[in-house]
């Protein structure tokens, strides 16, 4: 990437950084709020229902009270009327009703009434005869409801259910029945439409209209309560949301920008830094042993480049190898790389001539001829013969085959053995396999951590083991951790593994002492490689 597009692309990440938070803040806001206002709105029309099933409650069990005497207008009825009344806290008065006229009622005897109440406006399919809004001539102000059954009428106040106690002035509320969909008692603005997204359900909350609604049926009586606020509450609440959950979002913006500018910058500053790492000789090696699975002898050793920074502080390959390979600084790492391998493991092969060391190589040294020449430097010096000194090839490696073909015949026919590495994580063909002479097959850590588990992939492990038998490749597991993966392993044939199992990359002279220490322990003699376990060795 060219450093104005890298610039770009930070600017823009960095936006999406700031931007996404607060978006998902909003959006997070406006939901809180919505789902606080429905809360509230139903919680209002929840006790406007209640109070009108308990109404309906106190008239149902006063009419079946009064329902079984012979005379409805009798001196015992008038009494038991006047106490139905004066226990009801909903029920203003109760009487008896033949066509449509109140002929007595608990406001006084048979004759001083004969009120006529009007045509019913609605018949519940329970057989109720309702009349929502009627006059009385001894309150003229009041509008009350009648609820008939079974020829005796209870008479509420039209606006009980409603009179529902809220510090919200501008809530709407209203009581409806739901066979015809007629308003019974009414405050504020209501769409009886509204009515329709209930559908099938006890109650619903929706945003329609400028308004938060709430839509509850009774469970037991023919009657819904529809309650609305108007959306500027909603606003209040997202808005106070949003004052809390926006400034989060910025202070998160804000860290991933400075993350990212952190990362791009390094990004930049990397191939800077490593060319003049590589100037001041900043590399050095560690040594992973690589063990025989079936002795436990140590047979060999990975190279591994480390970097430090003046600083102190420790570049993880990971993050450099891939610098160099991008910027063109790879073959002078391997350059030093084995440079280093070769001061340190001098004199090594004289006094353990069965161990070889192994170093990785970049996909670009296997296009350059100067790479035999390193690689022979590296033989003399260490006075290695054949199966001393290994080369590491990933898959990548292989691709421009012809050159990379020649370069490896070479390179073989020098007595240096080749694996390839990271097997399986790559394009991996068998055709191109089958072109390139090869030693081992290297067996990636990210299936080796697989053995063992439920994970497809784990398919995958005996896959490549009956592929390199095919090939006559000798195996290496990488990142062996676990006794379990070790015995895994040698069971199915592979003959060795490296991991932190058997030892994490060890110094040079580390390794150096571990080496004379396990082979003095074989009392001097010469190991050869069916040697028995040395101890502390063993699996
Ligand atoms: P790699 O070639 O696959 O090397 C194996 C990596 O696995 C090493 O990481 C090693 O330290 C790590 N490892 C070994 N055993 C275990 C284990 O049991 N558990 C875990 N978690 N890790 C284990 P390292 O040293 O960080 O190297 C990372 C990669 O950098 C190497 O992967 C290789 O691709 C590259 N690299 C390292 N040194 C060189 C070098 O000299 N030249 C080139 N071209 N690449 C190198
Ligand atoms: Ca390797
Ligand atoms: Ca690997």
């Amino acid at each position: 990437m060219n450093r104005s597009r890298a610039i770009l692309v930070t600017i823009i990440t960095g936006l999406l950084a700031v931007a996404a938070p607060i978006l998902f803040a909003l959006h997070i806001a406006d939901q809180q709020g919505k789902n606080i206002e429905k809360n509230r709105v139903l919680s209002f029309a929840r006790e406007a229902l209640s109070r009108s099933d308990r109404a309906a409650d106190q008239i149902y069990e006063g009419i079946d009270r009064l329902s079984s005497a012979p005379d409805p207008c009798s001196p015992s009825q008038l009494f038991l009327m006047r106490d139905i009344d004066l226990s009801s806290s909903q029920i203003q008065a109760i009487g008896w009703v033949s066509n449509n006229i109140l002929k007595c009622s608990s406001l006084g005897a048979s004759g001083t009434m004969q009120i006529d109440l009007g045509d019913p406006d609605v018949v519940t399919t329970t057989g109720s005869r309702l009349r929502t809004n009627v006059t009385f001539p001894f309150a003229k102000d009041s509008a009350f409801t009648v609820v008939e059954r079974n020829g005796y009428a209870a008479i509420i106040h039209k606006d009980l259910p409603i009179d529902v106690v809220t510090e919200s002035s501008d809530i709407s509320i209203a009581t409806v029945t739901p066979e015809n969909r007629k308003v019974r008692s009414l405050r504020g603005h209501i769409n009886v439409e509204w009515m329709s997204r209930l559908g099938e359900l006890q109650e619903v909350t929706f945003v329609e209209q400028q308004y938060v609604v709430a839509v509850v049926r009774s469970k037991r009586y023919a009657t819904a309560v529809i309650a609305a606020l108007p959306i500027h509450y909603l606003r209040a609440q997202t808005r106070e949301a949003a004052l809390i959950l926006v400034p989060t979002g910025l202070a998160a913006g804000a860290v991933l920008i400075w993350a990212i500018l952190y990362v791009v910058r390094l990004q930049m500053a990397l191939p800077t830094l490593l060319k003049v790492a590589l100037r001041r000789k900043e590399l050095f090696l560690v040594y992973q042993p690589i063990v025989d699975l079936r002795s436990g002898r140590w047979i060999g050793a990975e190279a591994l480049v480390r970097w430090r920074r003046p600083s102190g502080e420790l570049v993880r390959p990971d993050l450099f190898i891939q610098v160099a390979e991008d910027t063109g600084y790879i073959q002078k790492v391997t350059e030093q790389v084995i440079e280093i391998a070769a001061r340190d493991a001098s004199n090594i092969f004289r006094k353990f001539p069965y161990f070889h060391i192994g170093i990785n190589l970049a996909a670009a040294d296997l296009q350059s001829h100067h790479t035999i020449e390193l690689l022979e430097d590296l033989m003399r010096e260490t006075s290695a013969s054949d199966g001393n000194i290994l080369i590491e090839a990933t898959e990548r490696g292989f691709m421009n085959t012809t050159i990379a073909q020649e370069i490896m015949r070479k390179i073989r026919a020098k007595g240096i053995r080749i694996a390839i590495d990271d097997f399986g994580t790559g394009y991996s063909s068998l055709s191109y396999l089958e072109s390139f002479e090869l030693d081992y097959l290297k067996i990636d850590k990210s299936f080796v951590d697989k053995i063992g588990t439920e994970a497809a992939t784990s398919q995958v492990v005996p896959h490549i083991i009956e592929m390199a038998k095919d090939l006559q490749l000798e195996m290496i597991a990488e990142g062996v951790e676990t006794e379990a993966q070790a015995r895994y392993l040698r069971d199915s044939g592979v003959q060795f593994a490296q991991g932190w199992l058997f030892s994490k990359p060890l110094p040079y002279s580390e390794l150096q002492s571990k080496l004379r220490d396990l082979d003095d322990s074989l009392s001097g003699s010469h190991p050869a490689r069916s040697s028995p376990v040395a101890p502390g060795q063993a699996l």
